[in-house]
């Protein structure tokens, strides 16, 4: 499954557009999708070709799928081959305890990504991608504000929207020429590391199974995803990498002393890395420009908003824009301003709690030990993490 660009750039540069959505990540293919179905001019930019790869766990937890659901994209599962997952398998010092998922889903973001950026130029909305945006720092002219765009590092022209979207995931670098979105980062921040294999003559990570391996320097996942492949997401401590040869050595390492099995083939593999993980937007708005999905802000992988947050941002994105193209002023921001914290602050005590306590290596210790002599106490932790 290939994706080809809707327009070419000199198309996308000879126009104004009502918005542009800058990255075709789940928040922003999302945004891109709901902006054209309310008949907008939407041109969504992503610096990659589709399908590529991204370091992540891929699975969507309960709340991601209702989300789609509630925007009718609930078929754009069925017709993908998404694993439905069913048990959580946590692994630390050689003991082990699992527990039964309410629901999930596990899908490679190839597929996913693409398949909602499908949806997106369904709807209507332009699509270029292998193409940076970036946007440029000067007072809005005319109402209007404006992105360079580049390819393989040369000036390709520059669009104008009336409302800009940055969804660029973490570290928002199309944002790196304006100031004033500085993100807070962590100073105990882990960095996400990944890969897949065709694992498919093994048994130890079967279809439909979350298994966790938790160390005190961070912890790998394994699932399985459509057409069987076996994908690892991990977050490890930056100094714990610097100890190992690496961030393929630090995951084997969390691997083995785990007591989880290690395939040939992830020694085989090649591991991609992320930037540190926990980290914010201190003021995700600006003029004629909203922030939204990993942009605005990240907390850590094990808690699997990560998606959930893109998809639900993206959705209330969109209802905000026609307020913004119809008059730009504070009242707009200070609306998106409370939109975002009221979708993101009200999990973030969970999930800060949550990750605290995997941090802690005696509190895994009895939580384990607890969870094996009373399995009914997982389930509402399970069923937080996953709505
Ligand atoms: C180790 C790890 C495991 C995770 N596991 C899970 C999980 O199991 N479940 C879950 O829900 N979440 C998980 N997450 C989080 C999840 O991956 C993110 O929260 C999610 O991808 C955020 O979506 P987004 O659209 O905001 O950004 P992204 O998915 O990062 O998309 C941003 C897009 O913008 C593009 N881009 C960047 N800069 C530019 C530019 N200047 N111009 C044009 N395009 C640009 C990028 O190429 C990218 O395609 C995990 C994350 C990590 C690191």
């Amino acid at each position: 499954m290939t994706l080809a660009s809707s327009l070419n750039r000199e198309a996308a540069c000879g126009q104004n557009w009502d918005a542009i959505v800058i990255g075709a990540g789940p928040a922003g293919a999302v945004a891109a999708r709901q902006l054209a179905h309310q008949n907008l001019r939407t041109l969504l930019i992503e610096r990659k070709t589709f399908p590529r790869y991204k370091v992540c766990g891929c699975c969507l937890n309960q709340r991601a799928i209702d989300a789609l659901q509630q925007i009718g994209l609930g078929q754009l599962l069925d017709s993908t081959g998404a694993v439905p997952l069913n048990q959580f398998r946590m692994q630390y010092q050689e003991r082990e305890t699992s527990v039964t998922l309410p629901g999930g889903l596990a899908i490679s973001r190839e597929v996913f990504d693409t398949r909602l950026v499908q949806s997106a130029v369904e709807a209507g909305a332009d699509y270029l991608q292998d193409t940076t945006a970036t946007l440029l720092n000067e007072s809005e002219e005319a109402g209007l504000r404006s992105v360079v765009l580049t390819t393989q590092g040369q000036h390709a022209g520059t669009a104008s929207a009336k409302v800009i979207l940055a969804a660029d995931g973490l570290g928002h670098p199309s944002l790196q020429n304006c100031p004033g979105f500085d993100m807070q980062v962590a100073a105990d921040s882990r960095i996400g590391v990944g890969a897949t294999f065709a694992a498919n003559d093994d048994s130890s990570y079967p279809a439909g199974l979350i298994h966790m391996a938790i160390h005190r320097s961070g912890y790998v996942g394994l699932v399985r995803v459509e057409g069987d492949n076996l994908n690892l997401a991990a977050a490890i401590d930056r100094d714990f990498i610097k100890q190992c040869a690496g961030p393929a050595d630090a995951v084997l390492q969390i691997l083995r002393e785990s007591g989880s099995p290690v395939l040939p083939e992830m020694t085989e593999s090649s591991f991609k890395g992320t930037l540190p993980v926990t980290r914010k937007t201190l003021r995700p708005v600006g003029k004629r420009l909203f922030v939204l999905g990993d942009a605005a802000g990240y907390l850590e992988p094990f808690t699997g908003e990560g998606m959930a947050n893109a998809i639900t941002e993206g959705v209330a994105v969109a209802q905000l824009v026609p307020e913004g193209l119809r008059h730009w002023d504070s009242a707009v921001e200070q609306k998106w301003l409370s939109t975002h914290y009221a979708l993101t602050d009200g999990r973030l005590f969970w999930c800060r709690w949550l990750t605290r306590l995997l941090r802690s290596p005696t509190a895994v210790g009895w939580g384990l030990r607890l969870f094996q002599l009373f399995p009914g106490m997982a389930r509402p932790i399970v069923a937080r993490l996953n709505h």
